[in-house]
Formats: structure tokens, sequence, C-alpha cells
């Protein structure tokens, strides 16, 4: 299975490390085949090569639509060595064995992410090259395929070890590789299509993305676990430069993205915090400055946010970093830091510090995954709004315009915290979060425990849930639910509605005094 390297085609847009491969290939004894700009590149180095041009008896036409396109191309890649026939026909029109493809495409999905028109990205989406790579791959018996510049010294070293030869078990993971290039290629075509034309329903589409990192392990040690890019550009974990700290873990990176998401929803002229531990908030705050937006956030729950994933929705700055140093915290994530901020991080080692640059639009559109057995679950983001405006009072008590501000905070939350969500809020900070619980009363009594626990821990005379707003991702089925509230001193509450049993529960809150708004609207999250 040890093929002999006689001959290579090299056609690649990104050209780094090309002349130094070509170079190293050329003093193996490899016979060098390009196109046009490949050509002139190795040329111009001073090696010898030949043009596809010239070989094919065509030249490059189309402006490069039609470049390799032809049996003298194909033939040379797909013919089986060991076939009388294949080497009959290969004999009979001229065709030469090519031992070796390397090909990068053109650079579809970063002439997408420039922002390029339409008919910019469509003159970007390579013909010849993936039709060669697939061709090649296809025969990994005798061909090995380079899709990638990372892979260029491993060709070398291969050859190196096998004297001038490639082994099946190397050219098969080429070819694996190559697939997963071509087919993610594709799906990047499609999907852009699929916004260029407002066709963002998740029917008819292909999923892939482009390995940004192998990460240590999975959600579990036992796991392993790779991080992807979907090209997609949105500001967030994915394309944060981080300036400190240890590589970002599997769950650091799940629950980075969760407060950042979270903080987005806020207007970026008020400063918001979020605190995330397992993806849900255990503390969210709005303040004047971004200190004192956190140490709200903090005195929602203080044991939970030891070790937590910090999120600001604006510039971090040398007093918030301070304030959050006081504990110990994973990962902070920021559209950007101040250099007096980063200074007070430098000193804590274990640290990350994220910045992106821009916050992620609430309102954009999107799909996301999850993966069932047998299959994958897709959905358009959860990017659903109700304005104040919208919102249907349904009790003979109205909520006060500060009750309503804290509603909307709260129902702001609630859209982020894990099923069954309840939010309890004063002045726009969360004041107790039940999350994540089979039955909605449940997150009612945890979300109130928790609040007593902190009034017990600061010296409070009573838990801030007395007086909060409180916020629901779901209808409550039952009375129980708002009972449960009113008996922790809630006064107004944020809900969906649409329980077959609104008349009771609306009927519940007009006993016990409480103000209540549906919003049309639900926010499930699992
Ligand atoms: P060069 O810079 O050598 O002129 O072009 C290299 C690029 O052309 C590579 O990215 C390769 O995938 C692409 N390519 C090679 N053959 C064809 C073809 O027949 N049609 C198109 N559209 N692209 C090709």
């Amino acid at each position: 299975d040890r093929i002999p390297l006689r001959r290579a085609l090299i056609s690649v847009s990104d050209k780094a490390g090309l002349v130094d491969f070509a170079r190293a290939l050329a003093g193996r004894g490899v016979d060098l085949l390009s196109t046009g700009g490949t050509a002139q590149a190795v040329r111009g180095a001073g090696l010898a090569v030949r043009d596809v041009a010239d070989l094919t008896g065509f030249p490059e036409m189309m402006d490069g639509r039609v470049k390799t396109l032809h049996p003298r191309v194909h033939g040379g890649l797909l013919a089986l060595r060991d076939n009388a026939e294949h080497a009959a026909a290969m004999e009979a029109h001229g065709i030469e064995a090519i031992d070796l493809l390397v090909v990068n495409l053109y650079p579809f999905e970063a002439t997408v992410a420039k922002g390029a028109d339409y008919a910019t990205c469509v003159e970007n989406i390579d013909i010849g090259g993936p039709a060669m790579i697939r061709a090649a791959a296809k025969n990994h018996a005798f061909v090995a395929t380079v899709v990638d510049v990372e892979d260029y010294a491993a060709v070398l070293a291969e050859l190196d070890v096998q004297g001038g030869a490639t082994t099946l078990a190397f050219r098969q993971r080429l070819a694996q590789a190559a697939y997963a290039r071509t087919a993610a290629y594709d799906a990047a075509v499609s999907s852009w299509m699929a916004d260029a034309i407002g066709q963002a329903a998740p029917r008819r589409r292909a999923f892939a993305g482009t390995l940004a990192q192998t990460l240590r392990y999975g959600e579990n040690p036992h796991q392993a676990a790779a991080f992807y890019a979907d090209g997609s550009g949105r500001p967030g974990v994915a394309t944060a430069r981080q300036w400190q700290g240890k590589e970002l873990s599997y769950n650091n990176i799940n629950d980075t993205d969760a407060a950042f998401e979270l903080v987005a929803e806020f207007d970026p002229l008020a400063p918001a915090v979020a605190i995330i531990k397992h993806a849900n908030p255990c503390g969210v705050a709005l303040g004047e400055t971004f200190e004192a937006a956190y140490r709200r956030a903090y005195d929602c729950d203080r044991t939970s946010a030891f070790g937590g994933i910090v999120a600001l929705n604006g510039t971090l700055d040398e007093a918030t970093a301070r304030a959050i140093t006081e504990i110990f915290t994973e990962v902070v994530i920021a559209p950007d830091a101040t250099d007096a901020a980063r200074a007070v991080f430098a000193a804590k080692k274990n640290l990350r510090l994220l910045t992106t640059g821009g916050l992620p639009d609430p309102h954009a559109g999107g799909l996301t995954f999850r993966q069932v057995a047998g299959g994958f679950l897709v959905q358009g983001r959860d990017n659903g709004h109700v304005a104040r405006e919208g919102l249907r009072a349904v009790t003979r008590r109205q909520p006060t315009e500060a009750e309503l501000d804290d509603l909307m905070f709260a129902w702001t939350v609630a859209k982020h915290v894990k099923s069954n969500a309840i939010v309890y809020a004063r002045d726009r900070a969360t004041v107790g979060i039940g999350a994540g619980q089979m039955s909605r009363v449940d997150s009612t009594r945890i979300g109130r425990r928790k609040s007593e626990d902190m009034a017990e821990a600061l010296g409070l005379s009573a838990p801030l849930t007395e007086g909060a707003a409180v916020a629901s991702d779901a209808f409550f089925p039952f009375a129980d639910g708002i009972e449960a509230l009113a008996a922790a001193g809630a006064r107004a509450v944020i809900q969906p509605g649409g329980s077959m049993r609104d008349d009771e529960v609306i009927a519940a809150a007009d006993r016990l005094g409480l103000a209540m708004v549906f919003t049309g609207q639900r926010h499930f999250r699992h």
C-alpha cells in the first residue's frame, strides 16, 4: 500500500507555505503541476513547474471558472493504477498519473465574513477545487489529498519516513479530512444563500463549521471535544480575543456564551452584568456603573457566584475589575476592557479575560441545534421580544411604572434561565432565581429560599423577594404558583398567559393583591 510520490498537482488560493513546500517536493524529485497563480508563485521562486493549461491544451477561461475541469486532470486523479482498462485509457489519451493533490479553496467563508456583495460571494464559490479534492480523495488507494496548509509538514515527514512514498493509512486520514472540507465548504455556501435570499427556515440546510479549537475534554474528562466556528462572525466566545488565562474548557465556552447572550439583551447605554453558573444566571443586575451592577448581581447569590462566569455589556473598567477579583471567577467576557482593568487581571493568572469588540444582536436570526439519538433538532434562535406597550394587564391592580421596569427586566432574564424559570427582581437586579425545576412551584420556592439565605448573610431585616416583581418563562398551569409567589411577598407578575386555568390564576392574583401582565410569548429554554 506504499505509493511512490512522483507527480503533484498544486492549486492553492492561500499561498502560505507554498514555496517552501513546493521546493521540498521538487527536492525529493517530485514533478510539479500547477494552475495559473500557483504556478507563477512557484516559478517565481526559481522552481520548475508545468502549467495545467499546457497539460490540458486549454487555457484557463471564464475568469478562472474553468481551469482544471478536464479528463487529463480528473483522469490522472481518478485512474486505478492496477486496473488494465484504466491503464489502457491513460495510455490512449495521454493521461499522466497524479499522486498528490494539494488544493485549498477559494476563500468563500472569508469573503462572506467580510460582508462582500452577492456577486462577489458567488464568484468565490470554487468549482474545480472541490471537484479535484473529491476525485483525489475517492482514489485514496493511490492518491494523497492535502486541503490544509497545516498538513504540508506531515506530508514531507511521511515521504522521509517512507522513502519517498505514502502509506494507505496516511492517505485515508487525508481523504477523510478532505471530505470534511468539501462538505463544510458547501454547507457554508448553502447557509450563506439561505440568509441571502431570506430562506432562514431550518429546512433543506446542511450544517458544518470549521474547527476553531480542539478541547482538552468535553463536559466531563472522559469525553473528547472540539469547538467549531460557524463563520457567522457573531460577536461572542467563538470570535473573542483571549488576553490571559488557561485555555477555555468546553463548559467555560458554554457558560460564557450564555452569559454574553444575556447581557447583550440590555441597552449598551445601561451597564448590565450577569454572573453565570452551569449555564444559568445566579445574579443579573443593571447599575449606574459596571461596578455597581456587578456588586448588585453578586448580592443575588454570593454562594453560587464563586467560580462563575461574568459578562458585561460594555467596557470593563478598573474598579469593576477590582470588584470581580475579590472572589474566584473563571472567565470575564466584555466587548472591551481598559488597559487599567487588564492590568488588574494580569495578577490573576487563572482568570481568563475575553473581549469581543461588540455585542451580538439579540434580534438577529440564526439557528440553534441540539442532538438527539439519531438526529439533530434545529430551530430558529429565540430572538423573541415583547415591548412594554405589548403587555396585557389582566388583574384589577395595574402594575406601577416602577413595577413595570422590574417586570421587563425579570422577563428578559427569565428568557436566559433554564425552564422552569422563576426570576424575582427588585430595582432591576435579580434577588432570587429558581432554575431548571420539573415543577414551576419548586422554582418559585427555590428563588425565595435563595433570597432568604442572602438576606440572612447580608443581615437584612427581610428577604428582597418582599415587594419583588417576578417573571415566569411559561404560564402557570395552576393557581398554586401564584400563591407561592404571594407567600414570598411578590407584588407583580409577568408571564405568557395561555393556560386552560388562566381564570383561576388571575382570580388568585386578584385575591392576593398582585398585579399581573401577560406577554403572549413564551421563553422555554431546556
Ligand atoms: P491559482 O491561484 O493557482 O490561479 O488558483 C488556485 C485556485 O483555483 C484554488 O483555490 C483552486 O481550488 C481553484 N481552482 C482550480 N481549478 C479550478 C476550476 O476549474 N474552477 C474554479 N472555479 N476554480 C478552480
